[in-house]
């Protein structure tokens, strides 16, 4: 062995979904929104001057930042935009989880926090989920180096009610605690409106679900000034960190279209629930879900099974072969004629 191969840091690698290379597959895989982006991200694109192209980026991001606080009424300053919000995570992992004391998160959760923790060396511990996966605020009440958890939870899809959101964020108050919304917007509410009230807490949000934007990369962080400003100062040291110029343009497009995100999340929402409903007919069951996508179980076909088949079909759902929740699909609510052309093939398979 080399001596420089004792000095690699290595990680257990994040395995990302499938993105298959064939078309005409029907993809429920990666939570990827069915519909495109607002037709004014469009007409942003063929705005995006050629010239300005040789400049760099505004490294303050300040039109889009100006954009997404004018979108929750916050200040500009209170707003940390990148490349999205994996990157804006790995970022907070690296500027806030700075203890010796392990940061917390749910055993079952994002795959991400483990390895970003591994990456920046940041200890961690779990806290458990009940036999229905819900989260026990009670247990993170313990010593941590900060607290990090989706809301709705993903892969579960379950939703935190905002009350106990609260809690954790009121019984950490020594720790920043960090809310990944990246489902948000298909049915929960926000702890946005908490960020002026607890100066511990960090709101992550995404352009890659609710705003069909996930080819884009963009991801926020909103919170009170003073954090803000640590990311910021640590951004400017990590400068692969920064936004580009057309992601600057795109993005204050599409947030400033708020009736087409509105229409898009519930057509989703609608979407959810009529599926829900023929899946329970198909001997499925699954959290409430308050997300783009269901966690399901088959009650006789194990999930292995069912994933294997639908592929075969062409059409990717997420399975995790992981312990408590091998048995579960995650599948992604597509179009209405997408969800229907996965019934029938479960049918077939069933
Ligand atoms: N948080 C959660 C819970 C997610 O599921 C995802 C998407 N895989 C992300 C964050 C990251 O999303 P993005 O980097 O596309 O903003």
């Amino acid at each position: 062995m080399k001596v420089w191969e004792s000095y690699i840091r290595k990680v257990e690698p994040y395995v990302p979904g499938e993105q298959p290379k064939i078309k005409n597959v029907i993809k429920l895989n990666t939570n990827e929104n069915p519909y495109p982006p607002s037709k004014a991200v469009m007409d942003a694109l063929t705005k995006v001057d050629l010239d300005s192209l040789k400049l760099y980026p505004d490294p303050e991001v300040t039109k889009l930042n100006e954009a997404i606080a004018n979108f929750y009424g916050v200040n500009k300053n209170q707003v940390f935009t990148g490349v999205g919000s994996d990157d804006v995570i790995s970022m907070i992992f690296m500027t806030f989880f700075n203890s010796d004391k392990p940061v917390l998160f749910p055993e079952i959760s994002y795959s991400f926090y483990s390895v970003w923790a591994d990456l920046h060396k940041v200890p961690y511990e779990t806290v458990r989920l009940d036999e229905d996966f819900n989260i026990l605020v009670e247990d993170f009440n313990r010593e941590n180096g900060g607290i990090i958890f989706p809301n709705p939870n993903a892969p579960t899809s379950k939703y935190l009610e905002l009350s106990s959101v609260e809690e954790i964020i009121k019984n950490n108050q020594d720790s920043v605690v960090v809310v990944d919304e990246a489902y948000i917007d298909f049915g929960g509410e926000s702890a946005i409106k908490f960020v002026n009230k607890y100066d511990n807490l960090i709101v992550v949000q995404t352009f890659s679900k609710s705003r069909s934007m996930a080819g884009m990369r963009i991801g926020y962080a909103i919170a009170n000034e003073n954090l803000i400003k640590v990311l910021n100062d640590v951004k400017f040291s990590f400068n692969s960190y920064t936004m580009n110029r057309t992601a600057i343009e795109l993005g204050t497009a599409a947030i400033n279209d708020k009736a087409y995100f509105e229409e898009c999340c519930k057509k989703i929402v609608a979407t959810r629930e009529r599926t829900m409903k023929a899946l329970k007919e198909l001997g499925f069951s699954f959290p409430e879900s308050k997300a783009n996508f269901i966690f399901a179980k088959h009650k006789d076909v194990p999930a292995s099974l069912i994933f294997t088949k639908l592929k075969e079909k062409n059409i990717f759902v997420r399975y995790f072969n992981k312990p408590r929740i091998d048995n579960y699909l995650r599948i992604t609510i597509g179009t209405d004629e997408q969800m229907d052309a996965l019934i029938k093939a479960l049918k077939e398979i069933l």
